[in-house]
């Protein structure tokens, strides 16, 4: 993650738009000075009024490209579109977008209510009109109880609301959020981002949210974006992608896939695809069987991910918590249930 101070970015244009907006970028590409290679011609359309999550590991590219979006960074090449405008060389004030980071980025000194109140101060919205939106706003994000504290009296997501806040009271065309759940605990980052999906229903303003989270990824994405190396792997649906992923990075990144080599399973080249959810106990007439000793065991809940060794691969199956772990395990993957791809790592064939 690379760390913002938004005190320091350029005030962002504050003026009410008719409504969402989508994005596009084309061949989008940034190379920073030094040589890093962030981007490699990024082509990506970001509907309006829908959640597009990019996804990736560390370092893929993701912050940059919400950058190149938000005017941070200008790409070295390709264009970016807002709505019918090419703002690839517009200044970020005049793009219409909102950024909420990581580290909420709040003035300490002032309170929730003037934090949020800030960007419509510089714009110079009258003061009733001001005080209207803060309200409403503080409102829908239910911290109107809260405007009068400032952040260290506020607990860490009563901060990223008011970080939120802040974005939405600008009513942008678009909205970016980079990682803001990070640095809440498991049970808030849950509940918030419950609360986030809601809110953005309610205003259906054009998202585009950075993670590394895939749990995170599924919950929230109506589009979502599996980056790698500054390239998009695979974009589309949640379902889709986690359905049938375009390449074993995303099988793995994406629901933690068993990825087995086909040869020594006597079949030609490449890499077989089963998730541990469709390892079925037991043999069955014409599947592929997998059987070893059981290796480890982590609880998840009611659940358990049970490793076993089968011949030289370790394979994960999920089994019910309230069952024993066995010490061997034999497991069929029925042939519907198993994912191909070519010794380059490309799927063959639509469905699992
Ligand atoms: P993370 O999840 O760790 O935040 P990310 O996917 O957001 O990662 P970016 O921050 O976009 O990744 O960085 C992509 C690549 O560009 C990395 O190799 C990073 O080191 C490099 N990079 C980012 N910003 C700069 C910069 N200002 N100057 C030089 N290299 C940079």
């Amino acid at each position: 993650m690379t760390a913002i101070d938004t005190r320091t970015a350029p005030p962002l244009d504050t003026a009410p738009v008719d409504g969402a907006a989508d994005v596009h970028c084309a061949g989008v590409s940034k190379t920073f000075a030094g040589g890093t290679a962030a981007l490699r011609g990024v082509d990506l359309h970001c509907p309006s009024g829908a959640i597009t999550v990019l996804l990736g590991p560390s370092g893929c590219g993701k912050t940059t490209l919400l950058r190149c979006i938000a005017g941070l960074e200008t790409p070295t090449s390709g264009g970016i579109r807002i709505g019918d405008r090419d703002v690839t060389q517009t200044d970020p004030r005049r793009r219409q977008v909102a950024m909420v980071f990581q580290n909420y980025g709040l003035y300490p000194n002032k309170t929730a209510y003037g934090n949020i109140e800030y960007p419509l101060g510089m714009a110079r919205v009258p003061k009733r009109e001001r005080r209207d939106r803060v309200t409403h706003i503080a409102e829908l994000l239910r911290i109107d109880h809260l405007l009068d504290r400032k952040p260290a009296q506020l607990s860490g997501g009563q901060r990223q609301r008011v970080g939120i806040g802040r974005a939405l009271v600008r009513e942008p065309a678009v909205l970016l959020m980079d990682e803001p759940l990070s640095s809440l605990d498991a049970e808030l980052r849950v509940s918030m981002r419950t609360e986030i999906r809601t809110l953005q229903r309610k205003l259906r303003t054009t998202m585009v949210y950075v993670t590394h989270d895939q749990t995170e990824a599924l919950a929230l994405a109506d589009q979502l974006v599996v980056l790698r190396d500054g390239r998009i792997e695979h974009s589309g649906g949640p379902e889709d992608v986690y359905g049938a992923p375009a390449t074993t990075f995303v099988a793995g990144f994406l629901g933690a896939m068993n990825l087995l080599d086909a040869q020594p399973l006597g079949l030609p080249p490449g890499t077989l695809g089963i998730r541990p959810e469709d390892l079925l106990l037991g043999e069955a007439p014409g599947a592929l069987t997998l059987r070893g000793p059981v290796v480890d065991a982590d609880l998840i809940g009611t659940e358990r991910i049970v490793h076993y060794r089968c011949g030289r691969e370790t394979v994960r199956i999920r089994l019910r918590a309230s069952d024993p772990v066995p010490e061997q395990i034999t497991a069929h993957a029925p042939t519907d249930r198993i994912h191909r791809f070519d010794p380059e790592g490309n799927r063959i064939g639509k469905q699992p």
